[in-house]
């Protein structure tokens, strides 16, 4: 089995604060560099990817702090390129929104990149063995991917649903979203808290557990994010609310 490394780059949800960056991973297999989200947190990947495997960025949704990093992109010059994999009408809307005159055109920059976008007859890519929406306010896509049989789920924005615990299924590690403090909720605004992640991990038999996009206005210091450590822990064992630049390996 392959080893998988895992950096979490970017933790925070809805804007960069000390705690962290907006939402960004990634993850390195021996075939290649897979990243989660375009938070503000991708201006780092270039101190990890050396080598020159293909580079797979996947983007859950397009509300601003998933995508916000999207204009860092001109910053790098990978030879290999990247492909952005994201739902049906991102290639048109990411072409609004990485262009004059809010930023250098996608086009432009020295990195060559495209935009595939993600079809019911996936997967695009072989190691991508579904995608799924989730329960958010705007469609949110959440991803299971196999490398050689490792797995890894990745479960962004979404209230709880039966599609969070689908994907999640028998996961090696399972990634998902802790917008919230422990106790609290909305049906406005759905979001996961340190509980319910817990809950989809359990449900599922996910291996392991990491909680990101600690919404930056309920987790203002790292206090809190201790607290929702601590609470993630006692439901699910082996669990943890994961911090920037922080590096796991499954
Ligand atoms: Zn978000
Ligand atoms: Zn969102």
């Amino acid at each position: 089995m392959p080893k998988i490394k895992v950096a979490f780059l970017g933790t925070n949800g809805w804007y960069d604060t000390k705690t962290g960056n907006t939402l960004c991973i990634l993850i390195e297999t021996p075939h290649e560099y897979v990243i989660l989200d375009a938070g503000n947190g991708i201006y780092k990947i270039d101190q990890y990817m050396k080598e020159d495997k293909p580079i797979h960025l996947f983007l859950s949704h397009f509300h601003l702090d998933h995508i916000i990093g999207l204009h860092i992109l001109a910053k790098f010059s990978f030879p290999q390129g990247m492909t952005i994999h994201c739902a049906k009408g991102g290639k048109r809307l990411l072409n609004k929104f990485v262009a004059n005159p809010l930023t250098a055109h996608l086009g432009e920059i020295k990195l060559k990149v495209k935009i595939a976008e993600l079809g019911k007859k996936n997967p695009s890519v072989p190691f991508l063995e579904k995608q799924l929406f989730l329960h958010h306010k705007a469609p949110c896509l959440g991803f299971r991917f196999n490398f050689g049989g490792k797995v890894i789920s990745f479960i962004p924005d979404t209230g709880i649903c039966d599609n969070a615990i689908k994907l999640a299924q028998n996961a090696d590690l399972l990634i998902t979203e802790s917008a919230f403090l422990p106790g609290h909720n909305s049906a406005e605004w759905p979001h996961l808290n340190p509980e319910t992640g817990a809950l989809i991990a359990k449900k599922a038999k996910a291996k392991k557990l990491a909680l990101v996009h600690f919404d930056a206005a309920e987790y203002p210091t790292m206090k809190e994010r201790k607290m929702a450590d601590k609470c993630v822990k006692k439901l699910f064992k082996n669990s943890f609310a994961a911090v920037d630049d922080q590096v796991v390996f499954v």
